[in-house]
């Protein structure tokens, strides 16, 4: 028999009816003929709960007895949803990581799956129960609890539907499936019928926070089929797969926006082997995370212009940083400018299309929308935009590549 993993986030085993509800999805699967997993989240805002409840407790709470105390959340939930099966008249049995045999490194609040062992999951559904599982959570070698980082009960899902090469991994949520942009910044925005892997990495990396992103590596890496849906109503959600090649002809899957954003540009720098790599390690040794990393030489190539994007840094530190630097390599001249966020066309199909950027400046300079900076790769477009035209600029792109209308094709 198929098995299928449905995984149900905090929202949607919130309070005892919505438990009820999800048990009800998984019988039904298990009456249509699947062997049934399910993945429970904590209950609504549980996890939030408990994390401040630890901070009330100590400043710095170890990570191992954050971990101890977060994963008791999935534990409440994975029982009362066996309750609601047993009660409706079918099997069921509730299981923590440690039972599952979901073997973690040791890196506490952020682990990483090393190996699961399916053997008593594959006897339980041999015997006709429907097996629930506390996401989220495993051990280490040394039986210490660990988490999989904020959201990461979709990536235990995933994890366990590779595991059991189930048909599928349906993730039962409280938005009704992927958008073409963030509904609340773009009315005109589509629910997407499918996307691929990638794009879903690349809108997961930049903003959109749908689903865990390992979660959508693991998919690609094993090719699990990922639905994406509500648990409220039975509208089809999006599905997370392969691209097909019909689903090439778009080019532009969807569009994101990132906030809070700076830009450090050091003008004047001797251009010498080891500049980039001395600059940068300053930086890291400050464990600020840098990206979009550019650098032009000027036309007798003796000096460089060296610049980088950083996120979510308060302006004065990231001044002081700069101007250490400006100092240490004697740059000539120094340019920060804060209060930028970052907008990014996402499609496969830009790897057979051309003409897309042509398409996206075009739009952006029709809104009259200053560029900071333009950052590609195989399939994104992104800019650097004033923040005050963010919203703005999200939106002329997002028409621009006829989203409006994207629900209707793919
Ligand atoms: N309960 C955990 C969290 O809130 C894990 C999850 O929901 O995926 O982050
Ligand atoms: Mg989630």
């Amino acid at each position: 028999m198929p098995v299928l993993v449905q995984k149900f986030g905090g929202t949607s085993v919130a309070d005892a009816s919505r438990i009820h509800l999800a048990a009800r999805r998984a019988v039904r699967a298990l009456l249509e003929g699947d062997q049934v997993v399910m993945v429970v989240s904590a209950m609504g805002d549980t996890t939030d709960r408990l994390v401040r409840l630890a901070q009330q407790v100590s400043r710095r709470p170890s990570k191992r007895e954050l971990d101890m105390l977060l994963a008791t959340g999935e534990q409440v939930s994975i029982a009362l949803v066996a309750m609601a099966i047993e009660e409706a008249g079918y099997q069921a049995i509730s299981l923590t990581g440690a039972q599952v045999g979901l073997l973690t490194d040791s890196a506490h609040t952020a682990a990483r799956i090393q190996s699961i062992d399916v053997a008593r999951i594959r006897r339980l559904l041999d015997q006709g129960l429907i097996v629930i599982v506390a996401g989220f959570q495993g051990v280490d070698r040394d039986f210490n609890i660990t988490t999989l980082g904020r959201g990461g009960s979709d990536t235990t899902a995933v994890a366990l539907a590779a595991a059991l090469r189930a048909r599928a991994c349906e993730v039962y949520t409280d938005v009704d499936g992927v958008y073409t942009a963030d509904p609340r910044l773009v009315p005109t925005a589509c629910k997407l019928p499918a996307i691929g892997y990638d794009e879903m990495l690349e809108l997961a990396g930049r903003g959109a926070q749908v689903m865990h992103a390992r979660s959508i590596e693991l998919g690609k890496k094993f090719g699990v089929p990922i639905h994406v849906q509500s648990s409220l109503t039975d509208s089809p959600g999006t599905i997370i797969m392969d691209p097909t090649p019909g689903m090439e002809d778009v080019v532009v899957r969807g569009v994101s926006l990132e906030r809070g954003l700076a830009r450090v540009t050091l003008h004047g720098l001797r251009n010498e082997p080891g500049l980039v790599a001395a600059v940068l390690d300053e930086i890291a040794r400050r464990a600020i995370p840098v990206d979009d990393i550019a650098q032009t030489v000027a036309a007798d190539g003796s000096l460089v212009t060296l610049s980088f994007t950083v996120q979510g840094r308060e302006e004065g530190e990231l001044r002081a940083v700069a101007e250490l630097l400006t100092h240490r390599f004697h740059a000539g001249h120094l340019d920060l400018s804060t209060d930028l966020a970052r907008v990014s066309a996402v499609g496969a199909g830009m790897r057979t299309h051309h003409g897309v950027a042509a398409r996206m400046f075009g739009a952006l300079a029709a809104e009259k929308i200053r560029i900071d900076h333009i950052a590609t790769s195989e399939i994104v477009i992104s800019v650097l935009v004033p923040a005050a035209d963010a919203e703005g600029a999200l939106q002329a792109v997002h028409q621009a590549f006829g989203l409006d209308r994207a629900g209707d094709a793919a």
